[in-house]
């Protein structure tokens, strides 16, 4: 990336959609995809007399992505209302989270170019969705519709201390929430179902003549729905606020916070001049749910079950079998499955270097051919790979005729055993035949032979070329190249 004349400062707040069978405070399906208000009943579309009920499941994903990130958990959590008018709101009001949030001071630690950066997290907590509104869709641009099935869903907000300083981390940062809340099964995480979605804090500072920096006005960038958008709108909205400030000369608290939107066809953002400042939402205690109180044991419990986390994974990686931090990196992001795959080839046949590259080299690239049909990335067993390596080895096989085996291993099903059988491969029994084999390749090419007499040693390459086609590639490529020059003076 070309060097700017400022330094980004972006903080993310992400809306993450819990796994739940059911909504927050209701028995309704939570679910994407039903037909429009199927999934409704009298308290998630705000009749009055009727009263919310926590969903336990809801609160403890909720807590199990906390520990995730780090977070402190509180002991008291209540909930508030926050009240604000939108016609996908039946109850005028939210039930969310304000000074009391069930947990904060957090960190995660993400991937980046120059290594691992940690992104402190400010806060995490639960609330309740809002609908959908459905506009233009059916009336030619005269009507909208509401939708009230996502209304009451549970909801995590997670919200980052301003600390990514590049388009590129704020992406990373993202896709770290996704893979590590797939991986615990808080969330599935689809962007384009809004099951994540991220809101972006956007301002930059600029360096001044006389040292320091002046930081222009923070602006709210709403409702990014993709990973690209993400990248492109903090990018776009940099430069304009860089633009803006060589104008106006306004600096941070000059003037009010303001929001904008992201218009993905025209690639702009576009700044709407007013943003709720918390007293206009009037919070205030939410007078029918009861507070939670989380005990060390059930705090202790969830922490448990988390498992292995991927910035661990990555750094156990790295440590136990040697891998690079990229290939690390790239295993990891491909999640658990892939690699215990990874161990397990890895385990079987000794060599980590070995696995891991055909894992990213040969296996993940059959699986973005053929999508996720015939078992995706794992469309051959770890111990088949594992068998594969091993053969490559001891059979001395290049890594052409290896991969044609590999080939022929996931397209047919077979074991290493059976693939090198069909290829009829059979290993060079002794140095003795290997002479034999190359001495017939000699006596075969008369013409790369007198090529060679007058000179030309890359003629040399086709009597290799014979002997390893010969020997289907079992032959070690050294021997064969040392054996054919000691042959050729003799000639
Ligand atoms: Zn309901
Ligand atoms: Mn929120």
């Amino acid at each position: 990336m070309a060097d700017l004349p400022y330094r980004i400062v972006i903080g993310l707040e992400v809306h993450v959609q819990l796994l739940t069978k059911t909504k927050l405070f209701c028995g309704c399906p939570n679910r994407f995809g039903l037909p429009p208000n199927s999934a409704t009943c009298p308290v998630c579309i705000g009749m009055p007399g009727v009263l919310p009920v926590m969903n336990r499941r809801a609160f403890e994903l909720a807590l199990k992505a906390a520990l995730a990130l780090n977070c402190q958990i509180a002991a008291f959590t209540k909930w508030d209302r926050k009240n604000y008018y939108y016609p996908d709101l039946p109850k005028n009001y939210q039930i969310s989270q304000y000074d009391l949030p069930f947990s904060y001071d957090g960190w995660l630690e993400i991937s980046t170019a120059t290594g691992p950066k940690r992104v402190r997290i400010i806060r995490v907590h639960l609330e309740e969705d809002a609908g959908k509104m459905l506009h233009d869709e059916q009336g030619g641009g005269r009507d909208s519709l509401v939708d009230l099935n996502r209304a009451g869903t549970p909801l995590l907000e997670i919200v980052s201390h301003p600390d990514m300083s590049t388009p590129e981390e704020a992406k990373a940062y993202l896709e770290e929430i996704r893979l590590m809340l797939r991986e615990l099964e808080v969330s599935d995480c689809e962007m384009q179902e809004g099951s994540l979605r991220c809101d972006a804090n956007v301002n930059i500072h600029v360096p001044l003549a006389g040292g320091g920096h002046a930081a222009t006005p923070i602006v709210e960038v709403k409702n990014l729905n993709s990973f690209r958008s993400v990248e492109r709108a903090i990018r776009y909205e940099a430069q304009r606020q860089y633009e803006e400030f060589q104008k106006t000369g306004k600096k941070l608290g000059e003037v009010p916070k303001a929001t904008a939107g992201w218009d993905e066809n025209r690639g702009i953002t576009v700044v709407q001049r007013r943003k709720e400042e918390a007293s206009d939402y009037r919070y205030f205690p939410e007078p029918d749910l009861v507070p939670v109180e989380v005990d060390d044991a059930w705090r202790e419990r969830i922490r448990a079950s988390l498992g292995e986390l991927p910035a661990q994974q990555r750094r156990r990686l790295q440590e136990q079998y040697g891998l690079s931090a990229y290939d690390a990196n790239v295993l990891t992001s491909q999640g658990r499955a892939m690699v215990a795959y990874f161990e397990t080839v890895s385990g079987k046949c000794g060599d980590p270097k070995a696995a891991c590259n055909w894992i990213t080299n040969k296996l993940l690239a059959v699986a973005k051919t053929q999508g996720s049909g015939n078992g995706g990335p794992f469309a051959l067993p770890a111990e088949h790979l594992a068998d594969l390596i091993a053969e490559q080895k001891a059979m001395g096989l290049t890594k052409q005729i290896s991969e044609e085996l590999f080939d022929l291993m996931v397209g047919e099903g077979l074991t290493a055993k059976e693939a090198i059988e069909r290829k009829g491969i059979k290993p060079v029994a002794s140095a003795d035949e290997l002479l034999a084999i190359v001495r017939r390749a000699i006596a075969a090419n008369p013409k790369a032979v007198a090529d060679f007499k007058k000179g030309k040693t890359a003629a040399a390459q086709a009597i290799k070329g014979a002997v390893m086609k010969e020997t289907k590639g079992t032959a070690k490529p050294d021997l064969v190249q040392q054996l054919v020059m000691d042959e050729l003076q003799k000639v």
